[in-house]
């Protein structure tokens, strides 16, 4: 069975944890600890084959930190967090994505899903679907609206990202 590493990356409070539990052990955490790092296991069935995805859920609370550069360079596929209710933690997103390819190499793809997450919380909604596909266009990279407090399309963030690392690695 192939066995695939994923790192989960944003800014802080933006709901890495709760989309990485939720995914992994299907329960909603509401007050999760923000310093935990962990790493979590979970086999995924995508297209009638199974693998086993190990997902790194980051806690970092810098940018540009030694640390993320460390994840970086391990992760094969990754999953680039921001909160629809925090239009800032899109910036986050956007320093990632470039810290991304410059230390992967710009010209290789990499295997990377962007998500907004709590899209529950409508009243304080904040970042609008235009700004999203523009975005979407612009980097080339598949975005997804989550909750996971109501687990709206939390496993479709990583099916895409197997069907991604599938094709990025046809074999080990
Ligand atoms: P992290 O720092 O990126 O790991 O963020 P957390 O996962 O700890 O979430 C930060 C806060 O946002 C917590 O209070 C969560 O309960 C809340 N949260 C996370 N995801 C959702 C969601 O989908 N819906 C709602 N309503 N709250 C969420
Ligand atoms: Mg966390």
């Amino acid at each position: 069975m192939r066995e695939f590493n994923v790192v989960v990356l944003g800014a802080g409070g933006v709901g890495k944890s709760a989309l990485t539990v939720r995914f992994t052990q299907d329960v909603f955490l509401e007050n999760y600890d923000p310093t935990i790092e962990e790493e979590y296991r979970r086999l995924v069935k995508v297209d009638g084959i199974t693998s086993q995805l190990e997902v790194l859920d980051t806690a970092g609370a810098e940018q540009f930190t030694a640390l993320n550069e460390v994840y970086i360079k391990s992760g094969r596929g990754f999953v680039l967090v921001f909160s629809l209710t925090q239009e800032a933690s899109l910036r986050e997103v956007d320093n990632l994505r470039q810290q991304i390819y410059r230390i992967k190499g710009g010209s290789t793809t990499v295997p990377i899903v962007v998500v907004g997450t709590k899209s529950d919380l409508v009243n304080e909604r904040e970042v609008q679907l235009t700004t999203i596909s523009n975005l979407s266009q612009r980097w080339n990279l598949p975005f997804f609206e989550t909750s996971a407090k109501k687990n709206w399309h939390v496993s479709d963030v990583f099916e895409d990202l197997v069907r991604q690392m599938r094709n990025r690695y046809p074999e080990d």
